[in-house]
């Protein structure tokens, strides 16, 4: 059917009313506001709703572009380049605050581009619709959005484009609203952190459909003023009609805060590890090693031990030496404390300097060390070796202060050869080397013993000597015996000896050879003694006073640890007064042993003791270090000849050389000279013509009781002579 030009303008103008009537209807009716532009952004329709939000008419706004209808160049230049978006990169939906409202006021907006019917844009519309209505929520939301610091967003896959986002969103990234939308499209390089886009850039680059799934993500972005924030990415998919996704929706959440407590947080914990595993270690060290000396303590070294043995797979060839201080109680006693402190640390140090890396190096205890060898390629023959190489160490003299020590030590040994090795077996071992200490200590002569089977029951029986001398000293089974001394010119009687006895009530009579040393190492000896001293003065009393002997004096011997006793002159002082007697009833013997220790101090105590009136002598004389040059040094009365000598010089012609020199030099040096362990005549003969002036010995006399005593002095062809009275009484030369 053709129509006429006629017919075909009525239909038109049919057309035109009708599409007027409905565009009447639509702007009467609708609550949006809808705007279309031509392609150079001039207004070609505005409903009356627009007019009314524009404040300006229709005629104002038709055919005028934003230059023409804002004043603000910024805003013109900002609508242009929305405008030119949507034309070139098509429709946007987007809720913004309403341009120049100033109250809380937005607009949700669908800008669409328009097409002719080939498909080319030739405009734009705008439909827009107030959501203040939603004011309330939506301001609830913004500071609640404002307190967590958090912005949410919507973004089009399609367009990749920002659609929306809230104003937090944008104060997150430190850029208005309207910076936002051109901000997102560079997000990589404008927005996050460099050191951080490999966070980010496999999201932004999702391509296919599947990959848009759920994320969770934390980067750091960079402000346009160059601060660095930390934040939280959380976004979901939107899916279209299709059921693709078109669409993430998310937050942003500034956790600076939250990262600076937890950093703060983290370092602090850092730090409090360091600490406490420094606190730990030291802890570990105190724990296992002694506070004096830093070597390792008796409770620590097994866990050594046991890790050496593992590294060695269970079986060692170890040698264990366990090596006591000689005489350091003396340091102790004579230079205080602080002094003894120095030698065991001088000591430890010459030890672990002394001994290979390996090797093992403890203080059990006091003076006690012990060394544990391993890998001792002959050990039986190299252990003596480096005991006596760590001995010459040990004993070379150390520096207290301005004055200069010197202390000995033995040495116990024992040896764990190839064996399997435990906590047990390796306990026995050091219980052995111990064993072989002690058992070195008791044998004169010898600073180092290695430990034997059978050397366990003399330790025992020396142990049980050890307890049982305490309840000795308590229970009178203790004695002293006198043994006389006699004028070798008229055999008159002199003096006496004073000998301390112990008469076990199971064991019998101890000798003092045994019981003396137990009573030094146990602390006993200042008991014994002052009970020996008393009496001792009390038997001279009752001779001075029961017989005519009244210048008659007694020799009490005296141990080294006694002189370290600072109130042994005001004991001895105490007892002489106790029973009248005047110092020179009583002689000090001492040993030879006290010069070495510790000469001046020695020296000083002597010089005090003759000042006092008491008589020295020299015991044993001849057997020890027999300088002569002491006797120079340290003034005494008396030399006591040592039985050995009395003994040896019938038989060997040399020994009665050195007996004729002793006594020859002791006269030069006006000294009296007794000879111990006389026997027989043919030596009182010898010893008469060597012009000795005593004896002292079974021939005349053995130790005995002061009863026996008084019985033997009344018997006694007595001499009138005294002791004071030396010179006279010596036989003629
Ligand atoms: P010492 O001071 O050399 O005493 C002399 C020792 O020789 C005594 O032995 C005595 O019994 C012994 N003896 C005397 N004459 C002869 C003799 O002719 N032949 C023989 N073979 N021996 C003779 P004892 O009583 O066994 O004393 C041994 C040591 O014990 C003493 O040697 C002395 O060093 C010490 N000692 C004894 N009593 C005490 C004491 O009260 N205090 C201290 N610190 N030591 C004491
Ligand atoms: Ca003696
Ligand atoms: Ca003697």
């Amino acid at each position: 059917m053709k129509y006429t030009n006629q017919e075909k303008l009525i239909e038109l103008e049919c057309k035109c009313r009708l599409y007027e009537a409905w565009l009447r209807a639509l702007d009467e009716n609708t609550n949006f506001d809808i705007w279309f532009k031509n392609n150079d952004s001039q207004y070609l329709y505005v409903n009356k709703k627009f007019e009314k939000a524009m404040g300006l008419s229709r005629q104002q706004l038709l055919g005028k572009t934003p230059q023409q209808i804002f004043s603000d160049t910024e805003r013109q230049e900002r609508v242009y380049a929305l405008d030119k978006r949507i034309m070139d990169k098509g429709y946007i939906h987007r809720i913004v605050p309403c341009d120049g409202s100033g109250i809380l006021q937005m607009h949700e907006e669908h800008r669409f581009p328009v097409h002719d019917d080939d498909g080319s844009v030739i405009g734009l519309g705008c439909f827009a619709i107030e959501v203040s209505g939603q004011s309330f929520a939506e301001e609830a939301l913004t500071q609640a959005q404002t307190i967590a610091k958090l912005g949410d967003w919507r973004w089009s896959i399609k367009e990749k484009c920002l659609i929306s986002c809230s104003d937090q969103f944008a104060q997150l990234l430190g850029v208005s609203v309207q910076e936002v939308f051109s901000l997102m499209h560079r997000r990589l390089d404008r927005v996050v952190y460099p050191g951080d886009r490999h966070i980010v850039e496999p999201i932004v680059n999702r391509q296919h459909p599947d990959e848009h799934t759920p994320y969770h993500i934390e980067y750091r972005i960079v402000q346009p003023n160059g601060a660095i924030r930390y934040v939280v990415e959380i976004a979901q998919p939107l899916l279209g009609n299709e059921g693709v996704a078109v669409e993430y929706v998310g937050i942003l959440q500034d956790i600076t805060e939250q990262k600076r407590i937890e950093n703060e947080l983290r370092e602090a914990k850092e730090q409090l590890e360091v600490r406490v595993a420094e606190r730990t270690r030291n802890l570990e060290y105190i724990a296992s090693h002694d506070s004096l000396t830093g070597l390792l303590n008796r409770s620590s070294y097994l866990h050594y031990f046991n890790h050496r043995v593992e590294q060695r797979g269970g079986a060692v060839d170890v040698a264990i030496a366990i090596l006591d201080l000689d005489s350091f109680k003396l340091v102790n006693d004579s230079h205080g404390h602080l002094a003894g402190d120095t030698v065991l640390k001088t000591v430890a140090s010459r030890l672990r300097g002394s001994v290979k890396e390996n090797d093992i190096v403890v203080r059990l205890g006091g003076d006690e060390f012990a060394l544990i060898f391993f890998d001792l390629n002959n050990a039986e023959t190299n252990i003596k070796k480096i005991c006596e190489r760590l001995k010459d160490i040990i004993c070379s003299p150390i520096a207290v202060g301005h004055i200069s020590v010197r202390v000995g030590c033995s040495f116990g040994i024992s040896f764990l050869k190839d064996e399997p090795c435990n906590k047990e077996v390796l306990e026995q071992a050091m219980a052995n080397a111990d064993i072989a200490l002690y058992k070195a200590k008791l044998t004169q002569g010898a600073f180092y013993s290695v430990f034997e089977q059978e050397m366990g029951a003399e330790v025992a029986y020396r142990h049980r000597l050890e307890n049982d001398f305490r309840a000795a000293l308590a229970g009178g089974q203790l004695s002293v015996a006198f043994q006389p001394q006699i004028y070798m010119a008229n055999d008159a009687l002199c003096g006496i000896e004073a000998l301390a006895r112990w008469h076990h009530p199971e064991l019998g009579n101890i000798t003092p050879d045994i019981f003396i040393p137990i009573a030094e190492e146990c602390g006993l000896i200042d008991q014994l003694s002052e009970f020996v001293l008393q009496q001792s003065c009390q038997c001279i009393e009752s001779i001075r006073s029961e017989t005519s002997h009244k210048n008659i004096k007694v020799a009490v011997n005296f141990s080294v640890a006694q002189f370290y006793n600072e109130n042994l002159l005001g004991k001895i002082h105490d007892i002489l007064a106790f029973y009248a007697l005047p110092p020179e009833a009583l002689e000090v013997e001492v040993t030879e042993s006290l010069f070495i220790q510790n000469p001046e101090y020695t020296k000083s105590i002597l010089d005090q003791m003759r000042n006092h009136g008491l008589k020295v002598s020299l015991d044993d004389f001849g057997t020890g270090y027999s300088s002569l040059s002491y006797l120079k040094e340290f003034e005494v009365d008396t030399i006591k000849l040592d039985r050995t000598f009395i003994k040896a010089m019938t038989v060997q012609d040399s020994h009665l050389k050195i007996v004729d020199g002793i006594i020859k030099l002791a006269k030069s040096l006006d000294l009296m000279v007794v000879a111990e362990g006389v026997e027989n005549q043919e030596q009182h003969a010898i010893l008469t013509g060597l012009g000795c002036d005593i004896a002292q010995g079974f021939l005349h006399g053995k130790p005995m009781s002061e009863q026996q005593l008084l019985h033997f002095v009344q018997d006694k062809s007595i001499s009138k002579t005294t002791p004071l009275q030396k010179r006279e009484c010596r036989p003629p030369s």
